[in-house]
């Protein structure tokens, strides 16, 4: 047991060193036009419920109906984590006063699923990759929303949200730190938004996540654990479990023992705090949905869902670095959103589907645009560099036309003023000076003008970058770099 502990990542407490497991239950909402149970719309932002059907509210005899496009992306889900997708499963109630969900109940799977155990790859940093294993997948109803700051005497409730589809992924307690939790929410949220099935927007709430933390001695059984409830991005994921672990470790090496609770975790003021002591599952008293028949389908529909799926992160990944000779780092980095995948494509390939050099492509799309993009703000859907323009830049330092220096001027005009950067390097004389007699003429000004300079390079040969950095200045950076530094070289007489 103790093998497999990286002792790296052991925290370290006042008394002994520490192991952090953290498993996740992610809600994801289901990207579909209605509700799990309704045809009532799910669209963001509408007034106070303007989306709630007799079913949402819960009015008597009112029957819920499955919508099959949720159960569609549930199982495309299943199959983008690699994950059993079980023909039949079955809704059940889990029992609970949710004052923004009127039925009294959460419609929910219990004991049988609609996806089981599967497995998600996760690139923690250039040195760590580890798989993660996943629990279960299942289909149950959001809850909605209630109001509490529009009155100092009453409390709204706005229903819009209530009976949306949810997906739980829940995780196994693979993750050993903070770093490892976020990469994994991370990788996650970059297979449901290939897919498709979950648009992974945190901030408004369609992904959230419940974080269980526990801490042991290495080598120990399981820990108790505590569950932090619905924290709503990375950043924070990864400061509640850090916050966690350690006041857990302050009260063990105190003498105390853990209770398992749900926790808060409060970002403002960087602790969490107790919700509710946890409730186990038989205090929900499951029982299945009478109003709902086990949900059934053959390997054929399942078949078809699988022939639709699209490239996936991890095979685009292994294609990038196989066809274009990326790095698993800079391929991971152009894979992460699927946009920015295709933007680099479209770089790499050119239009016409003539290959330009990958490696190039991968460069200029990561450090220039990207930078420049982060610079601005902006999105890759946003770029006033197209990816035909990104390719001609990268042809025409290929063809050496232009240094990489004067490629960076001209993507700077490109960026702000657009145009065809072949046409601009004529129309801006931004070609490079290739000619060695006119490169030559310079060099030997510039030594002529600097006789001193040429006896301390002639001692110390790695003065010679100072002559180099004249001529370029003196040609107004168009030399190409490898001429100036032969010649200069050769007429310094140094090696
Ligand atoms: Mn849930």
């Amino acid at each position: 047991m103790n093998a497999s502990v990286d002792s790296s990542k052991l925290i370290r407490g006042a008394l002994h060193d520490w192991e952090v497991v953290v498993g996740m239950e992610i809600h994801a909402q289901v990207t579909s036009r209605s509700k799990l149970f309704s045809g009532a719309s799910t669209a963001f932002g509408g007034s106070p419920n303007d989306h709630v059907s007799l079913v949402d509210a819960a009015m008597p005899g009112m029957l819920p109906v499955i919508n099959e496009e949720c159960v569609a992306q549930a199982v495309r889900t299943g199959l983008g984590l690699k994950a059993h997708i079980n023909h039949r499963s079955t809704f059940d109630r889990k029992n609970y006063f949710y004052p923004d969900l009127p039925q009294g109940y959460q419609i929910s799977q219990y004991k049988s699923p609609i996806v089981g155990e599967g497995e998600v790859k996760v690139v923690v940093s250039a040195a760590e990759t580890i798989a993660v294993g996943i629990e279960r997948l299942h289909l149950e109803q959001d809850a909605g929303k209630s109001i509490h700051d529009l009155s100092p005497t009453d409390s709204f409730v706005d229903l819009n949200r209530s009976g949306v589809a949810l997906m739980e992924i829940v995780s196994k307690p693979d993750m050993r730190s903070a770093d490892q939790a976020k990469a994994y929410v991370t990788k996650l949220r970059t297979i449901l938004r290939y897919l498709g099935t979950c648009d992974g927007d945190m901030e408004k709430g369609n992904l959230r996540a419940d974080v269980n933390v526990s801490v042991r001695r290495p080598g120990d059984p399981l820990g108790t654990r505590c569950e932090i409830k619905n924290v709503n991005s990375i950043r924070f994921i990864g400061q509640a479990i850090e916050t966690e672990a350690r006041r857990q470790i302050a009260i063990i090496e105190d003498g105390g023992t853990i209770d398992q609770e749900t926790r808060l975790f409060d970002p403002g003021r960087g602790e969490t705090r107790s919700m509710r002591s946890k409730e186990e599952a038989h205090d929900y008293r499951y029982f299945p949905d009478p109003d709902l028949l086990p949900l059934e389908f053959d390997g054929a529909y399942v078949d078809a869902l699988a022939a639709g799926l699209p490239e996936l992160p991890d095979a685009k990944m292994a294609r990038f670095i196989a066809d274009y000779g990326l790095s698993p780092y800079d391929a991971g980095v152009l894979v992460a959103e699927r946009e920015t995948a295709d933007f680099f494509e479209a770089v790499a390939k050119g239009r016409d589907g003539r290959r330009r050099d990958g490696k190039a492509a991968a460069n200029w799309t990561i450090n220039e645009l990207f930078g420049r993009l982060n610079k601005d703000g902006l999105g890759i859907d946003e770029s006033p560099v197209s990816a035909d323009q990104l390719g001609a830049i990268v042809d025409l330092i290929g063809e050496n036309v232009i240094s990489g220096k004067i490629a960076k001027d001209l993507f700077e005009i490109v960026w702000s003023e657009g145009g065809d950067p072949r046409a601009l390097v004529e129309s801006r004389g931004l070609r490079q000076v290739t000619d060695t007699g006119a490169i030559e003429a310079a060099v030997d000004e510039i030594i002529r003008a600097n006789p001193e300079k040429v006896e301390q390079a002639k001692a110390k040969p790695t003065l010679s970058g100072w002559f180099v950095g004249q001529v370029m200045k003196a040609t107004g950076g168009k030399a190409a770099p490898a001429a100036v530094n032969a010649l200069v070289k050769a007429k310094l007489g140094i090696e």
